[in-house]
């Protein structure tokens, strides 16, 4: 007992100190030479990007504290324009940590990995008609990756919704969480209409591993688990899929945060997931992906800037989603394919699920645009759940009057 306290204690000490005076500056680089110091400072852990750079776009780049000075001094000498975006990571840190500890399930606070499994048993429990709990296999330390199926009657077609890929962006599992509670609980008529005309396959946390991780450890940790000794730990889960594997926008480097792996689908969650997705692939026709921070609603392709073959129709569909995601809180969306609106990147699930599986697949980067990035409060979580239910169904509106599925689905 008093050794549990002593390392909760020992844990809660290096979580809330881990990032004190840690900031994120807006950085513009205006030159390919500019990208490339900027790119060579990030090779040390004490630079992380939290939003790649480009030029004449805007940047944002995590500083230690330790380093705050050089890193001004490099600044100045090399003429870059930059800002103090983020004063203190450590202050939003705090505000994010999970506060409620009760049984019951809510969306004023973010949730670890037990108390969003334990959920799915008690949703199962409450709807045992209708959810299902779902195992699709285990992660590299072990953990299972559970998802529930939702299902209100038979021969539906499926959607599949994938959160959490990236274990720092917690807003993505508590809006796949909120997206199920309104799916199974909601009485307005569009929900109603939109949950009951398909089957719904919900995994909130692709990562368990990094997202127990950022819980435990450090909550800005982004990849997988798996040690590449003697260098780092960790694959970016969502570069390690076996299509376009590391063919841009990836690294070979395991202490890059977009570290592709040894190999495509070198992660056991990589591999899992696919076995398991591609074992339902009849069973679902279009795919949800949640990431943040940016505001974008995005489409295919990741890997490059060429079109879709119905970029169009996709451009279409998500600008509409947009302005109803809009309505509520005018937050504002843009809109584009992955390549265009994000930077060009391979071997994720998204270009496996369009090419691969011939899947429709639409990308959210959530809020925000930066103000708290990975760490937006959870005052946020409901509003951000609500404006993305306003567009998913307008989304699935505009897909149905577009004919899909236009394949067969089975049940
Ligand atoms: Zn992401």
């Amino acid at each position: 007992m008093w050794k549990t306290i002593i390392l909760c204690a020992i844990v809660n000490l290096i979580i809330a100190e881990n990032f004190r005076n840690y900031k994120v500056f807006r950085i513009t680089p205006t030159t390919k030479a500019q990208v490339e110091l900027l790119h060579q400072l990030s090779e040390n852990h004490d630079f992380t990007f939290w939003k790649e750079p480009f030029v004449n776009m805007q940047a944002d780049l995590m500083v230690a504290s330790h380093k705050l000075s050089i890193f001004n001094r490099i600044m100045d000498e090399s003429k870059i324009s930059y800002k103090v975006f983020i004063e203190d990571i450590q202050t939003l840190i705090d505000q994010t940590i999970p506060v409620n500890q009760s049984t019951s399930f809510n969306f004023t606070s973010y949730h670890t990995l037990d108390e969003i499994y334990k959920n799915f048993d008690d949703l199962a429990e409450q709807y045992p008609d209708k959810v299902e709990v779902v195992v699709a296999g285990t992660t590299y330390e072990r953990r299972q990756i559970k998802g529930v199926k939702v299902s209100f009657k038979p021969n539906n077609p499926g959607v599949f919704i994938e959160g959490g890929i990236h274990a720092n962006e917690w807003i993505s599992p508590a809006t796949t969480m909120y997206v199920l509670h309104q799916l199974l609980t909601s009485n307005d008529p569009d929900i109603r209409e939109l949950a009951e005309r398909h089957n719904w396959y919900i995994f909130p946390v692709f990562n368990p591993d990094g997202y127990v991780y950022t819980h435990t450890t450090d909550r800005l940790w982004r990849k997988t688990r798996e040690p590449h000794f003697p260098m780092c730990t960790g694959t970016d889960l969502n570069r390690n899929w076996g299509y376009k594997w590391n063919s841009g926008g990836a690294s070979n480097f395991s202490c890059s945060e977009m570290y592709a792996g040894s190999g495509p689908f070198s992660t056991t969650e990589a591999m899992t997931m696919s076995n398991y997705i591609n074992s339902i692939s009849n069973k679902f026709y279009a795919y949800i992906v949640f990431h943040c921070y940016a505001q974008v609603l995005m489409f295919p392709y990741a890997y490059t800037t060429k079109k879709i073959k119905n970029y169009d129709e996709m451009y279409d569909i998500a600008s509409k989603a947009s302005a109803s995601l809009k309505k509520r809180y005018g937050t504002e969306y843009q809109v584009g394919s992955i390549a265009e609106k994000a930077y060009i990147s391979s071997g994720c699930t998204s270009d496996y699920m369009t090419d691969v599986l011939n899947k429709i697949d639409f990308v959210y980067e959530l809020r925000d645009q930066g103000t708290y990035g990975y760490l937006l409060p959870p005052e946020q979580i409901i509003p951000t759940g609500q404006e993305t239910m306003d567009s998913l169904i307008t989304l699935f509106k505009e897909v149905k009057a577009r004919g899909y599925p236009k394949n067969k689905i089975e049940a």
